[in-house]
């Protein structure tokens, strides 16, 4: 099991660690017993993940002698919401939860982001710890310490930054990973190699065939860099005021065709193509050469993500919601652009009518 620092204040109070390993579900159950954290545990899942992995992740837990219970919500982002927090929270009173009890966030980026601002709110906080068992979730969204759900008017509108107690990532939980859940976090360690990690970005380059089947070697070597090249952003920015901005690189555009096409297109769909769109727009702009611009776009084509917006999304729709973001940061839209593979930057600048451009030339 590699341990992996994520160092947030000089006090070090909200410091703590990342573990990534295969099978490594009694280990978790050791660290945690160790840590003496709580003296109830309580996990909190979705039905999917309750029925392929409860009785391994109990069974692991009550083997070091661990007080636990579980509470399970209906899978889904639509499950993101006030009703489930406060169905889960009646649970934990039920259950007797108090300030001696910790949560464990059993799943994916739902799981994890509504885990942690339960933990957050409950009996003004209690501790928490992530497992992130997708791998947008394992190099994303379980690190950094963003919790939060959704209101009907709009997405993560309600949360806390609010750092887990440590984050437990075992690669065996992707091997039952739906094919387009996987390709939402290949998008993101995609993201990872082409904003901080050159190196990555060829191993990915050479590595398709392997990716495809998810190697288990690839998959270590892809998660513990992303989770590095994440803690690293994090440690600098914790509040995401200054450089945490470079890990929107593609998001921009990303958020605007998924919103835009009413949540069906998935994030990390959307993300590949407006990191194409980035990369298409630092070109125009004269800050990246055609030669880094054609090994991003192929990348992202040679692991089958997608690469052009479908012309049923609105391009006035997008725009709009482009410029909605622009509003709520001032003037201009602030866009990550890329000097070259590995070197982004923030551009306060980008004029309407280049993105209209790029956007067109991708619609197909
Ligand atoms: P994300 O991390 O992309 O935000 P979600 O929490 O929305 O993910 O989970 C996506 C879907 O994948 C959900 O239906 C969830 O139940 C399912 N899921 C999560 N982890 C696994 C896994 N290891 N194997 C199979 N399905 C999983
Ligand atoms: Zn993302």
């Amino acid at each position: 099991m590699k341990r992996i620092k994520v160092n947030l204040d000089k006090q070090s109070a909200t410091s703590y660690e990342i573990c990534i390993g295969h099978n490594i579900l009694d280990r978790i159950g050791l660290v945690i017993a160790k840590s003496n954290l709580a003296r109830h545990y309580i996990v909190i899942t979705d039905s999917n993940v309750s029925s392929l992995y409860r009785e391994e992740l109990l069974t692991a837990l009550k083997n070091v002698n661990l007080n636990v219970d579980l509470i399970e919500f209906p899978a889904g982002e639509i499950s993101k919401n006030t009703d489930t927090v406060l169905t889960i929270i009646k649970k934990l009173i039920n259950l007797g939860a108090d300030r001696n009890s910790a949560l464990i966030a059993l799943g994916g980026g739902v799981t994890g982001d509504m885990t942690g601002f339960i933990a957050s709110i409950y009996m003004r906080s209690i501790p928490y710890i992530q497992i992130p068992t997708t791998l947008m979730a394992q190099v994303d969204s379980s690190i950094g310490g963003k919790t939060g759900i959704d209101l009907p008017e709009g997405k993560n509108l309600l949360g806390a930054f609010f750092q887990p107690k440590s984050v437990f990532i075992d690669l065996q939980f992707l091997k039952t990973l739906p094919d387009e859940e996987f390709k939402n976090g290949l998008s993101e360690i995609v993201k990872y190699g082409i904003i901080d990690d050159m190196e990555l970005f060829n191993i990915l380059e050479r590595e398709t065939e392997n990716i495809k089947n998810r190697s288990m070697d690839l998959l270590e070597l892809m998660v513990e860099r992303s989770c590095k090249i994440k803690r690293g952003i994090v440690e600098i920015d914790e509040m995401d005021m200054g450089v945490r901005r470079i890990l929107n690189f593609g998001h921009t555009i990303g958020h605007a065709i998924e919103a835009e096409s009413g949540y069906m297109i998935p994030h990390g769909n959307a993300v590949s193509i407006g990191m194409i769109a980035s990369a298409r727009i630092s070109e125009k702009l004269n800050y990246l050469s055609s030669e880094d611009r054609n090994r991003i776009e192929h990348l992202i084509r040679s692991i089958d993500l997608p690469d052009h917006v479908p012309t049923s999304i609105s391009m006035e729709g997008m725009l709009s919601k482009i410029r909605t973001d622009k509003k709520k940061k001032g003037d201009s839209v602030h866009f990550v652009l890329l000097k070259k593979i590995g070197v982004p930057f923030i551009n306060g600048s980008v004029k309407e009518a280049i993105i209209r451009e790029t956007i067109e030339e991708l619609r197909k």
